[in-house]
C-alpha cells in the first residue's frame, strides 16, 4: 500500500501567505506529522513530493506518484482569500464518474480532518486541479484552514494544533485503507526529556521543545520519595516511532531515554 504524500508549494513558491506564515511550511510540517505517524502502519510505504524547502512543478508530482504506483495521492494545503474567510474544506477531481472510490475517501477523510480540526465546514468539493486531474490514483486535496484568517492562523501556529490535524489525516487513513498498527493499542512509549525538581525548569524544557514542534507536556511524578516534573515529548504507539522522534530531539542537544507504558 502506497500513499503519496503531497506537501503543497515550496521553493520559490511559498502558496498562500498571511499572519506571518508562509504556506509550504505549514503544508511540509503537517506531512513530515503524517509521515511520522504512519511509519506504525507497517504496510504502509510513504512517498513525500518534498522533504524541504525545495521548489517542484505539479507536473513533476504526479508523474512521480504514476510511476511509483501510489494506491493514493493526499496533498495537503492551507487556503487564503480575503481575510475573512475561514473553516476547513476538502477536494477531489471535479469529473469523477458516479459511485467513484475517491468519493467515499473523500466523506471518510472529510469527517475524521472536520472533527479535529476545530474550525468551520467549508464542505466536500470538487475541482478541475493539476494533483488531482492528473494523477491516476484516487486523489484527494485538504485545505486546513485559511492562512490570512486571524483564527486559522492562530491555530496554525499551534504545534499541538497541527499534530491532532496531522493524526486526523492518518486516522482517515486508517479507515479507508484498513490499516493495521503494529504496536497493540494499550502501550506505549513515553519520550523523556528531563525530569526538574524545579516546576520552571521543566516548564522552561516543554516551552524549548514545543518552538521546535514537539508536543511536550510536563508531569509531575514522585520518585524513591522525591517529588520530580517529569517532561513528556509524546507518547508513542510504537517503539520505532518514538526512537525516531528521539533522533530529532537529539539534534536540538536534549537527550530523551523511552519509557514504555503498559
Ligand atoms: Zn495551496
Amino acid at each position: 500500500m502506497k500513499i503519496y504524500l503531497d506537501a503543497g508549494h515550496g521553493g520559490e513558491d511559498s502558496g498562500a501567505i498571511g499572519n506571518g506564515l508562509q504556506e509550504k511550511e505549514v503544508a511540509l510540517d503537517l506531512a513530515l506529522r503524517v509521515r511520522r505517524m504512519l511509519r506504525d502502519y507497517p504496510q504502509v510505504l510513504v512517498k513525500l513530493s518534498r522533504t524541504t524547502d525545495a521548489t517542484k512543478s505539479l507536473r513533476v508530482r504526479t508523474n512521480e506518484a504514476n510511476s511509483w504506483g501510489a494506491n493514493l495521492f493526499l496533498s495537503l494545503h492551507c487556503n487564503a482569500f480575503n481575510g475573512r474567510a475561514r473553516g476547513y474544506e476538502d477536494f477531489i477531481y471535479n469529473k469523477l464518474p458516479a459511485g467513484s472510490v475517491t468519493r467515499n475517501y473523500q466523506t471518510i477523510l472529510h469527517e475524521k480532518v472536520l472533527r479535529a480540526i476545530g474550525i468551520p465546514n467549508r464542505g466536500k468539493k470538487q475541482a478541475n486541479f493539476h494533483v488531482l486531474r492528473e494523477s491516476n490514483m484516487p486523489a484527494i486535496l485538504t485545505e486546513n484552514g485559511f492562512i490570512d484568517h486571524p483564527e486559522d492562523a492562530k491555530l496554525m501556529k499551534q504545534a499541538a494544533w497541527r499534530e491532532k490535524v496531522a493524526a486526523a489525516h492518518v486516522e482517515g487513513l486508517v479507515e479507508i485503507f484498513n490499516l493495521k498498527s503494529s504496536s497493540s493499542s494499550k502501550e506505549g512509549y513515553q519520550l523523556i526529556a528531563g525530569s526538574f525538581a524545579k516546576k520552571a525548569n521543566a516548564t522552561a524544557r516543554q516551552a524549548l521543545l514545543t518552538s521546535k514542534q514537539i508536543p511536550a507536556t510536563v508531569k509531575e511524578v514522585s520518585i524513591t520519595g522525591k517529588k520530580l516534573y517529569r517532561v513528556i515529548a509524546g507518547t508513542y504507539p510504537s517503539r520505532t516511532a518514538a526512537e525516531s522522534e528521539q533522533r530529532r530531539i537529539l539534534q536540538m542537544g536534549i537527550e530523551t531515554f523511552i519509557l514504555q507504558n503498559s
